[in-house]
C-alpha cells in the first residue's frame, strides 16, 4: 500500500533570501566586484542571468572562468575570495539604504513563527555571515535558527540535503516529501527540491521570468507575500 506522505503535520519551510524576502539593492554585486578586482584586477559583468538562483561561490566561479581565469588558480583562491567578499559586503551593504524587504514578509513569518509544528529555515546561496548581514538591517535572523547556505555547498540541489540532515540534528525530526516547502523566485528554487520531494512555492516578481518558472511546474506560484493567508493555505495543503 502507498504510504501516505502527509501523516506527519511537522513542516519545514526553507526560504530563498535575494528577490524572495528581500531586495538586496546593489551592495552586494558591489562586493563582488571588489572581491575579484582585488584578487585578478578585471572588472567582471556581475548581471541577474549570471547570478540568480546561484551559490556566491558559483557565482564567482562562473564569472572568473568566463574571464578566463585557470580553474586551479579559481580553486586555490576561493579561500582568500570568500574572506574578502565577507569584508567587502558589511562595507556595501545598504550603503545608499537600497536594499528593502518585500511586503508581507514580516508578517508572514511572524503569523509563521508562531504556528505549531512549522519549522523556518534559510535555503540560500549566500555564504552564511553573508546571509546574516543581509537579513540584519530588517531583523530578520531572529526567524531562522538555522539554514543551507553557499558556504556549505556550491549547488543548491546539494544545499537541500544539507539543511535537511541540519534541521534533523537540531529538531530531531526528519522531514520528507511535500512536508519539505522550498520558497523562493528562481527556476533552481523551483527544481532543487524535486529529487526529495518537496513542494515548491514560486515567488516570481519579475513579469520577464515568470514564463521559464512557469515551465520549471512549481506547485505554488504567487507574485510576493502580500495574500499572507492564501500563503499559509498552500503551505498547509
Ligand atoms: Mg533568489
Amino acid at each position: 500500500m502507498k504510504k501516505n506522505i502527509n501523516n506527519n503535520k511537522k513542516k519545514l519551510i526553507l526560504f530563498d533570501i535575494d528577490g524572495t524576502l528581500i531586495y538586496p539593492g546593489n551592495g552586494a554585486k558591489n562586493a563582488l566586484k571588489k572581491t575579484i578586482y582585488k584578487n585578478f584586477g578585471i572588472n567582471p559583468k556581475v548581471t541577474y542571468n549570471n547570478t540568480a538562483g546561484k551559490t556566491d561561490r558559483w557565482i564567482m566561479r562562473d564569472i572568473l572562468k568566463e574571464a578566463g581565469i585557470d580553474q586551479k588558480i579559481i580553486k586555490d583562491k576561493m579561500e582568500d575570495i570568500t574572506a574578502d567578499y565577507l569584508i567587502f559586503i558589511k562595507e556595501e551593504y545598504n550603503k545608499d539604504n537600497d536594499a528593502k524587504v518585500y511586503p508581507g514578509v514580516h508578517e508572514l513569518l511572524e503569523k509563521l513563527n508562531e504556528m505549531e509544528n512549522i519549522y523556518l529555515g534559510l535555503l540560500t546561496g549566500n555564504i552564511e555571515q553573508g546571509a546574516r548581514v543581509k537579513l540584519a538591517p530588517f531583523d530578520l535572523n531572529k526567524y531562522f535558527m538555522f539554514g543551507a547556505f553557499g558556504s556549505d555547498g556550491i549547488y543548491r540541489e546539494e544545499l537541500v540535503d544539507i539543511a535537511l540532515k541540519k534541521a534533523e540534528k537540531l529538531y530531531g525530526i526528519s522531514f520528507f516529501g511535500k512536508n519539505i516547502i522550498i520558497i523562493g523566485d528562481t527556476v533552481n528554487d523551483v527544481t532543487c527540491g524535486r529529487k526529495v520531494g518537496a513542494k515548491s512555492i514560486a515567488i516570481a516578481r519579475h513579469p520577464e521570468f515568470i514564463e521559464k518558472i512557469k515551465e520549471a511546474e512549481p506547485d505554488f506560484l504567487f507574485n510576493g507575500f502580500e495574500d499572507t493567508s492564501k500563503l499559509i493555505e498552500a503551505i498547509l495543503l
